[in-house]
């Protein structure tokens, strides 16, 4: 026998098919409570979707350490042998719920790890850096990004205006541009945990360290021609394809990497090691590995499972802290309050979010859609003198410890001596990049710019390829006037 409809509360419901009317040709009764329920639960089924990173596939897995780095942190998740459950949400940025997959645009790499000390969050990008290095850029970086207010359209103007205007974006934008500004798919590209964050030892020293996941299916890009045509034949082609492996076994793999720096080596290092537009040479802090990081379950339910799924970069665990990276700190406050903003109070309660091995014993309590709560007998104030949780540093993540000069100032990093906006992006053109690679680079910024960028940010685009490579520069600038000039 098939299972009878019920209403929410668990009812059986007269039909499936019919309102309730007076007569057969109505109107419609005011309590046929089903049908009402039925159309406002309808009403309400989205939540705001996210203003970056809207666009997204996911899937559970799980990170094996095969390397011991107990000398670097505590963290025990790192240990060699630990196996931690992990979630992870792949997105594009700019793009809506319903944009295609394969537009040009770096990638989220979110990995959530369920410790046994609580949730760890490494919220990267498929990029080791970003467009920008202080977070009171972020928004108006985004909106340049997104669509005109007026008509609602994209605009390669917009894009040009703001990324020629600040030049800390060229790093970033030479990547975009490149062959990895469309992967193949999520399973060909690395993630990176971008941000310089810090591991804590038992004995309690401490290093700067940035996270690489690098990809065992190998790096693989949609030329900007494959990518319009499966933007139009098949939007959601990442997010298919995703869970197409998983669900025929075929489970993608990543190797975990670290760079390890040591504190203090940090201040006369080449590069400012806390500006998310630069990143470590290899050659500098070569590849540590860590660990193997595989995905082998996709979600249950998309929405319960990946929209609903919060990442936020201030959930760290014993043994792993923050740096004076200003996007990292910019981004421990943000993310936190986007998810209040979009899914709740109790987000925190929900499948994907909530902490595994880790007892939750947090002072929150009420709030809409709360139904985690606390024995009775556990007092909701702190301190208190009924047995209830109390704080205790010794077992909490040192999170805010550096040293640091005091003096409150609004200024740029310190500028070390091979800084500069345009240093790495002309030595990834010149020294990573092949031929071929260098000529599809110069391709995808002339089509690019011919997508409506005008005067004056078109001049400034040709000066700022020339500030990356000469060389470069005057070719992205020969392809756009003779694309102009119609030959
Ligand atoms: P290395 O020569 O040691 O490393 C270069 C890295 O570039 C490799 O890890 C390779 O990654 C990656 N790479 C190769 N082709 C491309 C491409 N088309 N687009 C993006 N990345 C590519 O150099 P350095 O560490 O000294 O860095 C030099 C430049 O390389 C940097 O300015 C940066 O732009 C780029 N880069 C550096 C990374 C870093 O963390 N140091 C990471 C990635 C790029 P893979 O092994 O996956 O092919």
């Amino acid at each position: 026998m098939t299972k009878p409809t019920t209403t929410n509360t668990g009812t059986p419901v007269e039909s499936d098919n019919e309102s309730l009317t007076a007569g057969t040709q109505g109107p419609i009764l005011l309590h046929d409570h089903y049908l009402i329920e039925k159309l406002a639960q309808f009403n309400r089924e989205r939540v705001p979707e996210r203003i970056v990173h809207a666009k997204g596939a996911g899937a559970y897995g799980e990170l094996v350490v095969t390397n011991d780095v107990s000398k670097y942190t505590k963290a025990k998740l790192f240990q060699p042998g630990a196996r931690t459950e992990s979630l992870v949400r792949f997105s594009t940025v700019a793009g809506e719920q319903g944009s295609p997959d394969t537009w040009r645009d770096p990638r989220g790499f979110a990995v959530k790890f369920y410790t046994e000390d609580g949730n760890y969050d490494l919220v990267g990008n498929n990029t080791p850096i970003f467009f920008i290095k202080d977070p009171i850029k972020f928004p108006d970086f985004i909106r340049s990004q997104k669509r005109l207010p007026g008509n609602g359209l994209r605009d390669h103007n917009m894009q040009w205006d703001f990324w020629t205007l600040r030049p800390e974006t060229a790093h970033q934008v030479t990547w975009l541009m490149g062959d990895r500004g469309i992967p193949k798919t999520y399973r060909h590209m690395n993630g990176y945990g971008s941000h310089t964050y810090q591991w804590i030892n038992a004995a309690g020293e401490r290093f700067w360290v940035k996270y690489h996941f690098k990809t065992d299916q190998g790096n693989e890009f949609l030329t900007q021609a494959e990518a319009d045509r499966l933007a139009g034949s098949d939007p959601d082609y990442h997010r298919q394809d995703l869970w197409e492996a998983i669900e025929r076994g075929e489970y993608p793999s990543w190797t975990l990497y670290v760079q390890v720096m040591p504190v203090a080596e940090a201040e006369g290092y080449r590069f400012n090691p806390f500006d998310l537009t630069k990143v470590w040479s290899h050659k500098d802090y070569p590849l540590i590995e860590v660990g193997k990081w595989t995905l082998n379950r996709n979600p249950g339910n998309y929405f319960v499972d990946i929209e609903q799924a919060a990442f936020e970069p201030s959930n760290v665990v014993p043994g792993i802290g923050f740096s004076p990276d200003k996007m990292l700190l910019g981004r421990v406050f943000s993310y936190a309050d986007a998810h209040r903003y979009r899914i709740g109070t109790n987000y925190a309660q929900l499948p994907p979010n909530q902490a595994r091995a880790a007892e939750v014993n947090s002072y929150s309590k009420e709030g809409a859609m709360r139904y985690h709560y606390n024995d009775a007998s556990v007092p909701v104030y702190a301190p208190n003198s009924f047995g209830g949780p109390h704080a205790d540093p010794e077992r909490a993540p040192d999170g805010g410890s550096w040293e640091f000069d005091p003096t409150m100032v609004r200024a740029d990093y310190i500028q070390h001596a091979e800084d500069g906006d345009f240093t790495q992006a002309g030595t990834m053109v010149r020294e990573v990049l092949d031929d071929a690679q260098r000529e599809r680079l110069v391709n995808n910024i002339v089509g690019h710019v011919l997508g409506g960028v005008r005067e004056p940010v078109l001049s400034r685009v040709f000066e700022y390829w020339k500030n990356v490579d000469t060389d470069l520069g005057k070719r992205v600038e020969e392809g756009v006037r003779a694309g102009l000039n119609g030959s």
